[in-house]
């Protein structure tokens, strides 16, 4: 046992606070967020309860073999919902299987949701504008600018029941509505779509998303270095130098806020 004076309990509770910038001193439990690569995330609310994003694993070349398993997603560790942004193989690949597997809900867009096959309890379809509470998380769809079939594509915004707020973008280049979603839920942590490419926002203008429409403690920028032709860590770091809000993650780290 180490004993430690008040001052130095004081010291260790600065430094923590230092430690952690996006966390408040208020916040006693905080939000886990590991990414898994591309635009897959597990985060794990100051409630324990465990979502799923936009889960692309098992044909995922940047997911980490121990993170592939499905089995992992089920069973003790199941999440209590999945979450898709959009119908594309990126991002929706293992969605039904796993929500199968472990009972978790599945939430996406109506047309789609709908499309999968679930039984009714599981097959929460909604819209832009809609919520749904999982545990004690809020989930909001928004929008997002691509493309989805059927129904259409979505972000999603986490609120968690100390008022702190994750945006997923999914798939999309900026738009002029993104003002309302920073007016709305002035997201906390904002999970980035940086890849560039064919198909989304290069990093570039997603560098431009942030310094226009939102003022985030956090970014994790996502949907890059998975496939030739996307951007790289290094173009992704290029574009946000001078931004220490920016956390460059490798698939499997987990980030506490
Ligand atoms: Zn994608």
């Amino acid at each position: 046992m180490i004993r430690t004076s008040s001052l130095s309990r004081r010291l260790l509770a600065v430094a923590a606070l230092f430690a952690f910038p996006a966390a408040g001193a208020a916040q006693a439990r905080p939000i886990h967020v590991q990414w898994l690569g591309h635009a897959a995330f597990e985060i794990v609310s100051p409630g324990g309860t465990r979502l799923l994003i936009d889960p692309f694993l098992t044909g995922n070349p940047s997911t980490p073999d121990s993170l592939k398993n499905l089995a992992r997603y089920s069973g003790a560790t199941a999440p209590a919902a999945v979450l898709v942004t959009h119908s594309h193989d990126d991002h929706a690949l293992d969605a039904k299987a796993i929500a199968t597997r472990s009972g978790a809900k599945l939430i996406s867009v109506y047309e789609w949701v709908n499309a999968q096959g679930l039984p009714a309890a599981q097959a929460l379809g909604g819209n832009v504008g809609g919520t749904f509470v999982i545990g004690d998380v809020t989930v909001h769809l928004v929008p997002a600018m691509h493309s989805s079939e059927p129904g259409r594509p979505l972000g999603f915004v986490l609120e968690f029941a100390d008022g702190r707020t994750l945006y997923h973008t999914g798939d999309t280049f900026m738009f002029g509505d993104m003002a309302l979603i920073q007016e709305l839920y002035h997201p906390n942590i904002i999970l980035l779509g940086v890849g560039g490419g064919p198909y989304t926002e290069s990093p570039k203008v997603a560098r431009r998303v942030i310094d226009k429409y939102f003022k985030p403690q956090a970014i994790v920028p996502m949907h890059y270095g998975t496939f030739p032709g996307l951007a790289t860590a290094a173009d992704v770091r290029a574009a946000f130098r001078g931004d220490r809000r920016l956390h460059v993650m490798t698939p499997g780290q987990q980030l506490t806020f």
